[in-house]
């Protein structure tokens, strides 16, 4: 594994443009659970039930229970080496863009200049009949019945996390900014995505079909596995320090 490492660390020091794509497994590190893998957050349920767009129309209350709960692990949440090795990586011209699909903003946290967020974040929320957006501390309240069910001040339409949900359309600049950002890549590395939500799990894919080498850093097994140059089946946190470290670059962690 170190031997990959260190041959990551080369490509990414060579690489024009290279491309990181992170998901859930970035924040495992930082004690917010992944959905899919054996410790995920669903384990016994099926998130396409909860999270859909369908759920929070037909059962808004349970679908502000578990919002709640995850919100309430969120605010604690503190990036980990992941997110400070990209950040440092971003500053330093190393990676030219970030495309999360993570909600968290632990990206953010880190100091990453810029990031695109596929899957929206829960910084937000939205009204589903003005469409007007407000801060999420609108949405991170007690739901036990329909009454409390957080409302728009505005026309007291319902509210939704500003995270896009099953059966919704991605937001779609940043959509195009990550398969713009495919179409330039000349290296991508995904980290901590089972690759198995679409549509951005093609992204990777359109990065490689355009020439670009692909970096897997990943517990588990992917559907693109076998077109990665560098498979590296590790904690992304441990790996992409020890990338760092070989690019000679320091992790900071920002004051807060
Ligand atoms: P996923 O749960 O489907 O896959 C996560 C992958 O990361 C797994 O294959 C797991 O083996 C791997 N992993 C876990 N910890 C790791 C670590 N320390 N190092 C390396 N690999 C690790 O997540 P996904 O592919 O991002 O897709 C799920 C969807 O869930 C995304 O749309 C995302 O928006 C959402 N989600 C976000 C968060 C968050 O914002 N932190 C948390 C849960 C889910």
């Amino acid at each position: 594994m170190m031997e990959a490492i260190q041959e990551l660390a080369g490509a990414i020091k060579k690489a024009k443009y290279a491309v990181v794509l992170t998901g859930a497994g970035a924040s495992t590190e930082s004690g917010l659970p992944d959905f899919r893998s054996k410790e995920g957050l669903w384990k016994n349920v099926d998130p396409m039930k909860l999270t859909s767009m369908s759920a929070l129309r037909r059962d808004p209350v349970s679908f502000y229970q578990f919002y709640r709960h995850r919100l309430g692990r969120l605010w604690g949440a503190k990036p980990n080496p992941v997110h400070l090795a990209i950040a440092a990586m971003q500053r330093a011209g190393y990676v030219k863009k970030l495309i999360t699909q993570n909600i968290d903003g632990l990206h953010q946290a880190a100091g990453s200049p810029e990031v695109i967020e596929v899957h929206g974040s829960l910084r937000d929320c939205v009204c589903l009949e003005c469409g007007r957006r407000f801060g999420s501390q609108l949405i991170d309240i007690d739901v036990e019945g329909p009454e409390d069910l957080p409302r728009c001040p505005e026309c007291h339409g319902l509210l939704k996390p500003g995270v896009v949900l099953f059966e919704e359309a991605l937001p779609r600049d940043a959509l195009q900014a990550a398969i713009d950002a495919a179409n330039e890549a000349d290296l991508f590395i995904v980290v901590g995505s089972s690759l198995e939500v679409g549509p951005i799990n093609q992204v990777p894919a359109l990065a490689v079909a355009h020439g670009a080498d692909l970096a897997i850093i990943n517990m588990e097994p992917t559907y693109l596995d076998r077109r990665a140059r560098w498979l590296i089946r590790g904690k992304a946190g441990a790996v992409l320090a020890e990338c760092t470290q070989h690019l000679g670059l320091e992790l900071e962690v920002p004051h807060q």
